[in-house]
Formats: structure tokens, sequence, C-alpha cells
């Protein structure tokens, strides 16, 4: 566990994108793993009712006794929903299917859009002396999503170096001004990743470009490649930092993690 004695405001990152299949979750392990490898104390909020992270970090089904479903909608508290993982310095809040339901849940709800926010503004959470909160949020703009956005200070954005890559960011940029008018004015994109990057591919450089002419700045240097590890790392429940440190998706993530780190 973190050191304890301390206390501070973690930076929460919103790691999201309505498309499926983009690398959320891979970006949210494995972008975790190495802001953990290089020190920094990492909580990773599972907020997609798949799982897919709490399973591709070890935490599987079977030993989610609490979930963010508890955190959010039956005032669980914080610490008991959070489990150690594989790394130090890594701690999840994993997610079960029951989150499934919550959007409907939620919509009743008066608080709906408030409620991760304010199950995180808990001294609990300041005494874990965290550096960062990653939500890997569903593919969906629903109100998980939002609950994701209203509590973040930053909107991390992974982008498939794929045809349409683009298409669906309109769309999530008008719900992130949306939600700055209503919820969390000073809501901030921290930045637009390109993912499943291939040199080779003529159509990754055009995608490439397009953002890069399109977002400017709001892209990062680092580009994630494609690489056989990094799909392969989920299936032996780990990031592909342990599965596999020299691959280079590995390295990817690890330059992905300094160049975060760097915009403080
Ligand atoms: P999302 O969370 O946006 O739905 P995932 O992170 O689950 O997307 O990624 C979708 C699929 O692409 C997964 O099978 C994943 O293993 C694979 N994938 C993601 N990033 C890479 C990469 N850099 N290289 C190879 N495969 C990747
Ligand atoms: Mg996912």
């Amino acid at each position: 566990m973190p050191d304890t004695s301390q206390t501070k405001s973690p930076k929460v990152i919103a790691i999201t994108n309505q498309k499926g299949g983009v690398g959320k979750t891979t970006t949210t392990i494995n972008l975790g793993a190495a802001l953990a490898e290089q020190g920094k104390s990492v909580l990773l909020l599972d907020l997609d009712p798949q799982g897919n992270a709490s399973t591709g970090l070890g935490v599987g089904a079977e030993k989610r006794d609490l979930s963010t479903y508890d955190l959010l909608l039956d005032e669980a508290p914080l610490l008991d929903v959070l489990q150690e993982t594989d790394l130090s310095n890594l701690l999840i809040a994993p997610a079960t299917t029951d989150l499934s339901s919550a959007d409907i849940e939620l919509v009743s709800n008066e608080k709906r859009s408030h409620l991760l926010k304010d199950a995180l503004q808990v001294p609990e959470l300041l005494a874990l002396g965290l550096d960062y909160i990653l939500i890997d949020c569903p593919p969906s703009l629903n109100l998980l999503t939002v609950n994701a956005l209203v509590a973040a200070d930053s909107v991390l954005i992974p982008l498939q170096s794929e045809f349409f890559a683009l298409e669906g960011l309109s769309q999530l940029m008008l719900t992130v001004r949306e939600v700055r008018q209503a919820a969390n004015a000073d809501l901030r994109i921290e930045g637009v990743v390109l993912t499943m990057y291939d040199a080779r591919n003529n159509l990754s450089r055009q995608v490439e470009a397009d953002a890069r002419d399109n977002l400017g700045a709001l892209v990062f240097e680092t580009v994630i490649p494609r690489n056989v590890r990094v799909s392969e790392a989920p299936s032996f429940a780990m990031p592909v930092l342990m599965y596999d440190p020299n691959s280079k998706g590995s390295q990817a993530y690890r330059d992905l993690a300094r160049e975060l780190s760097k915009k403080a």
C-alpha cells in the first residue's frame, strides 16, 4: 500500500472515447503500470461493465467482492473497494457486470452525474497519497462516462490509427464542453494518444497527420505501436510491462508516462 502518512490530491484522468476497441483499457492498464514503475502511486478505476481492466490486472471475477458499482450506487467506502495488484504502487477498484444496469439506475438519481466525484471526495483518499487516478471508461457517452468526466481533472483520448478515427471526436468534445458548462468548469483535455500505430501503413501515417493538423499540441508526441505482445498480455492477466518489459509496446507506454508526468 502507498505511504499513508502523506496527504495530497491525485490528478484524476478519465481515459475515454465512445468508440469501442480503440485502446482505452490497454492504455489505462499500461499507462498505469508505467507510472507505477516510475515511482508514482496510481489508482485505476474500472468503470466499464466488461471489467477488462480488472481482468487484465489479475483481478478475476471471483475476486471482485466490492466493485465500482458498490462505490457509486451502494455507498461502499472507497477503501473497501480498492485492491492491490501484482505491481506495487498500483491499486485497482474493479468493475463487475452489475455496472451494466447502473446507467439506467442512475437516471432517477438526483445526484446521478456526481456520484463518482462525491465518492472520491473523502479524506481516506487523500491519506492514500496517490499521484494519479486513471478511469477506464465504457465505450459510450452514458452516465458512467459523465460521472468520470465530472470527477476528472482531465481527459485522455486514445485514438486508433484507423480510418474514421477522428469522426467520433467532435461528439466527445461536445460532451466535454457540456460537462464543463454544467458541472466541471476546469475539465481539461490532457491529450490525444494514437494507438495501434503501424508506421509501415499509409493509413496510420495519414491518421497521425490529420490528428496533428487538427489538434496540434493536444496530440501526444508518443505514439503507441501495434504490438502483438500488448494484445497477448491481458490473457496472462498482466500489463505488457510485466509480460514483456522490453517489448516495443512497453517502451511506448513508458514514454507516454514520462510525457504525461512532464505536463505536470
Ligand atoms: P477499448 O478499451 O477502447 O475497447 P482495448 O484496449 O480493449 O480497447 O483494445 C481493443 C483490442 O485491441 C484488444 O484486443 C487489445 O488487446 C488490442 N490492442 C490495444 N492496443 C494494442 C496495441 N498497441 N497493439 C496490439 N493490440 C492492441
Ligand atoms: Mg475497454
